[in-house]
């Protein structure tokens, strides 16, 4: 078969299915991005360089090269901010959560230790671990049964030098609910396990100045390390790990992710400084935040549509794919950008509508954004 043939087959394949995705423009009433906090709108102009800088405007649009070779003075600075928002050791900024997320875990975890990854983590948590091949225990859905199972079993017949690994996400993305942080960190630590924390949907939107879940619940001195994006809520690119001053070394001096990539601009890194203080001062952002997603997921229990998990990610589940893509399409032609989510994104059967509630949306459009979404779940 010729490799033409192949990929036509594969994509005839999804097509078939209802599976076959294409990239598109917006399309609506934003309620399908990540910018949960509104920040993604934001155009200042990028902030004037560090003075530091010697010679080189932060402004600059290019990296010019890995962070080993030629670094920029603004990093140092938006990585103490961060540790120090965090109260964490230290930061280390990646180009984007999916490649911290693989970078860490490829680094960090070795072929001879253990894994326990919740089974809904994302997909740069399952590529991280495909590339380091531990031992691994996917384990349902936030059932600490089963992963207290796992522990338990893996503890027994530890030998020496093997470490444990629990990985899971704080807020999940496609299902809008929490994991249940202080009994995985409890149990982790009844098994000598190590826990690291995916906060790439709660960063900016949880805690008193937004740090996070695991800042939130008072966790940080119990993990090992924790994942952050500013794709997401923060409103600028790149992603960062925070941990101790060693893991940071240790990233420095072995992440294949970090030494053999080109530096993001230096521009990003202003923008960071820029955006930091704001987020931390945005509680009433937040605030807001919290207030849409409850108003509508109790607009929706009113009209009798069942919505997973209790947070700004509001998942609709419809089962079908091409009932998920209809009724999408649906809300579409009334103007709402809301989108079909399928497998492989979540599991086969569980086809979904994703609806994010950002902070700025006005309550009287989550109103009528509920009636047209019970209207067309029973079209
Ligand atoms: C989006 C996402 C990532 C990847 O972050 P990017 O900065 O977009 O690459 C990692 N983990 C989770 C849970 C995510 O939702």
């Amino acid at each position: 078969m010729s490799l033409s043939a192949r990929w036509t087959e594969a994509l005839d394949g999804l097509k078939a299915q209802g599976r076959f995705r294409s990239l598109t423009p917006p399309r609506g009433i934003d309620f399908t991005s990540n910018d949960y906090l509104g920040y993604g709108h934001w155009t200042a102009a990028v902030p004037a360089a560090p003075e530091a800088a010697a010679g080189t405007a932060a402004v600059q649009f290019s990296g010019t090269a890995s962070r080993l070779l030629r670094g920029h003075p603004v990093w140092a600075e938006v990585e103490a901010e961060l540790a120090a928002w965090h109260g964490a050791e230290s930061a280390l900024m990646m180009t984007s959560g999916f490649v911290a997320n693989e970078g860490l875990l490829s680094t960090v975890v070795e072929p001879g230790d253990w894994v326990a990854s919740d089974e809904r983590n994302h997909a740069s948590v399952a590529e991280g671990l495909r590339v380091c091949r531990p031992r691994r225990f996917v384990f349902r859905h936030n059932d600490l049964g089963h992963l207290e199972d796992g522990l338990r079993a893996e503890a027994a017949e530890r030998p020496p030098g093997r470490e444990l690994f629990v990985v899971t996400e704080s807020l999940f993305s496609m299902d809008g609910d929490r994991a249940p942080l202080p009994e995985v960190v409890g149990l982790a630590e009844r098994y000598g396990a190590r826990v690291i924390v995916d906060e790439a949907h709660s960063t900016g939107c949880f805690g008193p100045t937004g740090s996070g879940v695991v800042d939130d619940l008072g966790l940080r001195p119990r993990v090992l390390a924790t994942v952050h994006t500013g794709g997401k809520a923060l409103g600028v690119t790149g992603a960062y790990v925070c941990g101790s001053r060693l893991l940071r070394d240790f990233l420095v001096n072995r992440c294949r992710h970090l030494i053999f990539t080109t530096a993001l601009p230096p521009a990003v890194g202003a923008w960071w400084l820029d955006v930091l203080p704001r987020v931390k001062a945005d509680a009433a952002g937040r605030v807001s935040l919290h207030a849409n997603a409850a108003r509508f997921r109790a607009a929706l229990a009113e009209r009798g549509v069942p919505a997973l998990g209790d947070a700004y990610v509001v998942p609709v589940v419809l089962g079908d794919d091409a009932r998920a893509v209809r009724v999408a399409g649906r809300l579409q032609e009334l103007g709402y950008d809301i989108r079909a989510i399928r497998p492989p994104s979540v599991p086969p059967g569980t086809a979904r509508l994703r609806i994010s509630v950002h902070a700025d949306h006005p309550p009287e459009l989550l109103d009528r954004l509920a009636a047209h979404l019970a209207e067309a779940v029973r079209a």
